[in-house]
């Protein structure tokens, strides 16, 4: 196996990346959503990058997007430094970059066997012709992840929440790639299971030297894992920097927000803290606020902040944010 180290070279790039979804309001009226609007950043090798935000605010879509599931509607995906466009390069990019979904019980095929499963991804991009070899493969793969090879002709449903999502885990890694999207890999096991699957998402990226963009609306999850951490606020990337800087010196009054709403065990913090939180819901995605995105909740906002969406702006560090507070 390829032994890959973070190192400063960009893996994976996205420049001013757009995917809008036309949405039918009836009698041939449409109105645009824009899931994802002009986010760039770029992810080096053997980083993981955490995405956070509220449910709604275009994580997924962005992970989808960059990985061409999605048409974009504008902008760039690179990878290894090359534009993703044309069949090659997308041939090419699909065996070095896959996803980890969401939900471990829809996304398996309920009558396919665990080895079938695995090998899907092998047999599609036809890396194997010869069947004893695919079959070693598989078991390799199990072995990979924790799961016991002799369960191999079993089916989904047999296993667990947590070994159905090795199962995920295992089809991921099947054809040896260097990038994964985790789209919120956790969110739907028990929090008992959510630790050892998350140690072992760090195992494998440690042994397999893999570089990871790891979704999540949960932050302790996403600071755990990740070396930085991107904020998405209703489609727009509103801070980035280092996992620690973002969680101990957070700037954008959204990301405050965020950490405020973490579960705190210290009863006096938590009294202090929750005039904080975060207020109202999130704006539906096909009525986004004119200027920053955030006004409507922003306990700062001002009338300046209604003409423009801030730009990221370095505050050191490589600690960006997209407010006009200083
Ligand atoms: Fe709040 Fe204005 Fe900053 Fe937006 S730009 S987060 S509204 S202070």
């Amino acid at each position: 196996m390829a032994d890959r180290k973070m190192n400063a070279t960009p893996l994976v790039e996205i420049r001013n990346l757009k995917k809008y979804f036309e949405i039918n309001e009836g009698f041939f009226k449409t109105k645009q959503l824009r899931a994802v609007d002009d986010v760039s950043f770029e992810i080096m090798t053997g980083e993981t990058l955490g995405l956070v935000g509220e449910s709604g605010c275009g994580k997924s879509t962005l992970g989808r997007t960059l990985l061409k599931l999605y048409e974009p509607t504008a902008g760039e995906i690179l990878f290894e430094g090359k534009a993703v466009k044309g069949k090659k390069e997308l041939e090419q990019f699909r065996k070095k970059a896959t996803m980890v979904f969401q939900d471990p019980y829809s996304s398996l095929n309920p009558r396919m066997t665990v080895a079938d499963i695995i090998a899907e991804p092998l047999t599609v991009q036809g890396y194997f012709t010869d069947e004893e070899q695919k079959k070693k493969r598989v078991r390799q793969l199990m072995d990979m992840v924790g799961l016991n090879t002799e369960h191999a002709a079993r089916y989904a449903h047999e296993f667990s929440g947590g070994q159905r999502q090795r199962i995920g885990i295992a089809r991921a890694l099947a054809v040896n790639p260097e990038f994964i999207v985790c789209d919120e890999p956790v969110s739907a096991l028990d929090v008992s299971i959510q630790a050892q699957v998350i140690n072992q998402f760090d195992e494998l990226k440690k042994t397999l030297g893999l570089t990871y963009l790891f979704i999540s609306h949960d932050l302790l999850v996403v600071r755990h894992i990740s070396d930085r951490i991107a904020v998405m606020y209703l489609g727009r990337l509103v801070e980035i920097g280092p996992a620690d800087e973002i969680y101990d010196h957070p700037i954008h009054p959204y990301t405050r927000s965020l950490i405020k709403a973490v579960p705190i065990p210290d009863p006096d913090r938590a009294a202090a803290d929750k005039e904080e939180g975060l207020k109202g819901d999130i704006p539906s995605p096909l009525d986004v606020p004119t200027g920053c995105v955030f006004r409507t909740r922003c306990p700062y906002a001002k009338d300046e902040c209604a003409a423009n969406m801030p730009e990221l702006t370095d505050r050191g560090g490589g600690h960006l944010c997209a407010c006009i507070l200083k």
